[in-house]
């Protein structure tokens, strides 16, 4: 069985889906978790007629949505799952996974403003102590408080603070901005271990900078 958790449905989000693979393949069981209401809906529609030729109904694998409701915590293939709602237009949604004594968070599409900020701040407990915090850093600190202020994703920066006040142990620098070449991406990546170290309360977080097929060891 293949379990999936879905942020939201937009289009970078959810445009894989008609290429994936394993729903291709008759016998497989797909779930589709997600704490957003519209979550068949949107895959249904984005295979529909004229664009894309194969029916979502058609495919061969089952496919089941599972809905989550944020908040709540869930037993889902031997892991802890809890999620939270995010700053994000049309709302996305947070998952840490916990096992053993281990956690990984993947929150993405989430516009941190820095009013919002202090020690109450829940994300700061979303995000405690997370072996890996896999995050939005999609703009410049720059971007996010001015031209791109309320385009609903976030800084490098912002993700060391939040990361640095939650003790976070590896951040995971997501969600690139797609103009970004790969050496402006190698850019961003270093700044962001400068301002991490120079910024560093004490507790150091590793940087690291996404990329496909990216594995990790806890
Ligand atoms: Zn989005
Ligand atoms: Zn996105």
């Amino acid at each position: 069985m293949l379990q999936r958790f879905l942020s939201h449905l937009h289009w970078d989000h959810i445009m894989g889906f008609p290429f994936f693979r394993p729903a291709y393949i008759p016998g497989n069981l797909i779930r589709i978790h997600s704490c957003h209401p519209a979550v068949r809906e949107a895959m249904h529609k984005q295979q529909s007629d004229p664009c894309f030729p194969i029916d979502f109904r058609a495919l061969p694998a089952t496919i089941e949505f599972v809905p989550l409701e944020p908040g709540r915590t869930y037993e889902i293939a031997g892991f802890s799952v809890t999620s939270l709602k995010q700053f994000h237009a049309g709302d996305s949604y947070g998952y840490r996974f916990s096992r053993a004594d281990k956690t990984i968070v993947y929150s993405t599409d989430c516009e941190h403003k820095y009013s919002n900020l202090d020690q109450s701040y829940p994300f700061i407990e979303f995000y405690r102590n997370a072996d890996v915090l896999i995050f939005d850093a999609m703009y410049s600190l720059a971007d996010t408080i001015s031209v791109k202020e309320d385009w609903g994703h976030s800084s490098n920066v912002v993700a060391v603070e939040l990361a640095q006040a939650a003790r976070v142990r590896r951040l995971v620098l997501f969600h690139h901005e797609p103009a970004y070449d790969d050496r402006m991406i190698e850019e961003v990546f270093a700044e962001t271990v400068r301002f991490e170290a120079i910024s560093r309360p004490g507790h150091e977080v590793e940087v690291i900078s996404a990329y496909d097929g990216l594995e990790l060891e806890l």
